[in-house]
């Protein structure tokens, strides 16, 4: 299976990273080896000093496809979850000063963290709360409302260039309040009031 991920597709962090908001979706991609394992915990890597949690709702592929049209998109998933899209931002803004590919920065191992997914029959996709608290604190609070390109067309789009095949998890971008982990934080996500994981950081 391969990761999808958006990038800057909530204004307020495209503001926030001071980005420019893009003409189309930013995508990259992360291998299957930067799923962190279930049930452990996130160790920081020794290549960086600044490495931000991103909180993002994730779409599992249920269909193969390619040049998927926006009105059909909704038949290639059933569920959703919630994930980090753990970033060495230090690291990145060397490579993008650069203008060179963001990988080493985004898609090291560990750096995808992926709940449980449940159906996204009870969900309004494009009106789904969910949350990241830090130690306890809320420190990302979004909605997919505010997604500056929904579901369907990150899928039409993104298909037209990957064939998507069953099992992918898009990451559809993180919303504002991104910041820097250390050593025994706890990160919990929520997605709809409902815990999707805990994950201790060493
Ligand atoms: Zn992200």
């Amino acid at each position: 299976m391969k990761i999808i991920c958006i990038g800057r597709n909530y204004t307020e962090h495209i503001a926030e990273l001071s980005n420019e908001k893009p003409e189309n979706p930013v995508i990259f991609l992360k291998p299957d080896s930067a799923i962190l394992l279930k049930n452990n915990p996130f160790v920081i890597p020794a290549f960086s000093n600044d490495v931000h949690y991103e909180v993002e709702v994730l779409v599992k592929i249920s269909r193969l496809g390619k040049h998927i049209d926006k009105k059909f998109a909704h038949k290639y998933y059933e569920e959703i979850g919630l994930g980090i899209d753990f970033t060495a931002r230090d690291l990145q803004s060397k490579l993008k000063e650069k203008g060179l590919p963001w990988e080493k920065a985004k898609a090291f191992d560990g750096s995808a963290v992926i709940s449980n997914f449940i159906s996204k029959e009870d969900h309004d996709i494009n009106n789904t709360a969910f949350q990241l608290y830090k130690n306890d604190s809320l420190v990302q609070n979004g909605n997919t409302s505010n997604m500056l390109w929904k579901v369907d067309e990150i899928i039409a789009y993104v298909s037209q260039f990957f064939t998507l095949k069953i099992g992918d998890v898009i990451f559809t971008g993180t919303p504002a309040g991104v910041g820097k982990v250390l050593t025994n934080d706890i990160l919990i996500g929520k997605l709809s009031d409902k815990a999707m994981f805990k994950i201790k950081v060493k």
